[in-house]
């Protein structure tokens, strides 16, 4: 159930509706807008009795969301999300397009530094590594955990890169919440509903990849859990599903990119890295993804990704990586996008480093 605020709406008016939303039992989510507050109403089973809420001063309708996912739809919210990072000018969502970039696992400080300095310098503003690594074999490199979210925080200070990183469990959730911008669910992990609604309740950016068998529906209902929490910042990852298809590690369906933004105003990001798992495939599906209409990119760099300790051979060699960039800024305007180059790519490059 959806309540439609009149565009003239008070903001006591829509506390007044909120409160009663909670004396019937339910969990209010006000989404404000560009034209009207929407006012998203969960915790119900079944109808809830409209009678009231449309009495109530300031409320335009009231409207049942028909669709599994609600506070996710466009039905909800008609304007597209923007994740903002404040103090930056990084976001995620709209017009401006945001690129992830950085290696797949944090190896060490000197790895990652040297990586952090090439995609700033190439104009990222966000970087991505791994502390707690989703592997298929226990045997496999884990990740250097807490170590390597503090090398990350230094990345962050030194280069003025928003962090992006996995948190795989309940257990370390807080940990991953407290070093990071972006709190990042693995595709192995977007049906685990407990982390999923325990990152629904911090106030921390959720990118959450899609499984590799998940329906467009259930990656949205993964978003649900998490904004059903009330953390309505979530950003979604097209990063390859399975198929028959063997000459690539997954099948990536940019198709879900147009079909996602149909249906819900949450941001789409694309990986073009998991998604082919072969270096020589990634800069065309980059350039892909973003012709597709994607709001960014997750990609993974390396500057020796021959010695990697995991997804070497998806790795961008930094060179590659700026030619990355340079290709998707050309490709940004046909599609109604901006490149924006982090402000520290000609600091970076000023200094001569
Ligand atoms: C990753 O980003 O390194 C990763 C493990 O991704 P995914 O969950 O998409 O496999
Ligand atoms: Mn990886």
């Amino acid at each position: 159930m959806l309540v439609v605020m009149k565009a003239q709406a008070t903001q006591e008016e829509i506390q007044a509706v909120c409160d009663h939303i909670e004396q019937l039992g339910f969990r209010p989510h006000p989404l404000p807008g560009a034209q009207r507050t929407a006012i998203g109403i969960t915790g119900n089973q079944g109808e809830v009795n409209r009678g009231n809420l449309e009495s109530l001063s300031g409320v335009a309708e009231v409207i049942r969301v028909s669709k599994a996912y609600k506070l996710a739809s466009r039905d909800v919210k008609e304007e597209d999300t923007v994740v903002r990072f404040a103090g930056t000018g990084a976001s995620i969502g709209g017009r401006d397009l945001a690129v992830i970039a950085g290696p797949c696992s944090i190896e060490s400080r000197e790895q990652a530094f040297a990586i952090a300095e090439q995609v700033a310098a190439a104009g990222a503003q966000f970087f991505r590594g791994g502390a707690y690594k989703p592997r298929t074999s226990p045997y496999a490199f884990q990740g250097l955990g807490l170590e390597a979210l503090k090398i990350m925080s230094e990345v962050r200070e030194k280069f003025g890169l928003r962090i992006v990183t996995e948190a795989l469990d309940t257990e370390t959730l807080d940990l991953v919440a407290e070093w990071a911008d972006v709190i990042q669910i693995g595709a192995r992990n977007m049906q685990n509903f407990s982390l999923l609604k325990k990152a629904g309740r911090l106030r921390k950016p959720v990118l959450i990849k899609r499984g590799m068998s998940a329906t467009l529906e259930e990656l949205l209902m993964a978003a649900e859990y998490v904004m059903s929490e009330g953390n309505y910042e979530v950003i979604l990852c097209e990063r390859g599903v399975r198929t028959f298809s063997d000459h690539a590690r997954n099948t990536l369906d940019l198709s879900i990119v147009p079909a996602l933004q149909h249906v819900s105003h949450l941001p789409i990001l694309v990986d073009p890295s998991h998604g082919t798992g072969r270096r020589d495939s990634v800069l065309p599906m980059a350039r892909a993804g973003i012709a597709a209409g994607a709001d960014g990119l997750i990609v993974e760099v390396h500057n020796h990704p021959e010695i990697a300790v995991s997804d070497g051979p998806q790795s961008l060699y930094p060179e590659q990586f700026r030619t990355m960039m340079n290709e998707i800024e050309r490709i940004a305007p046909i599609v109604g996008r901006n490149l924006p180059r982090s402000v520290n790519a000609s600091a970076v490059a000023a200094s001569g480093k």
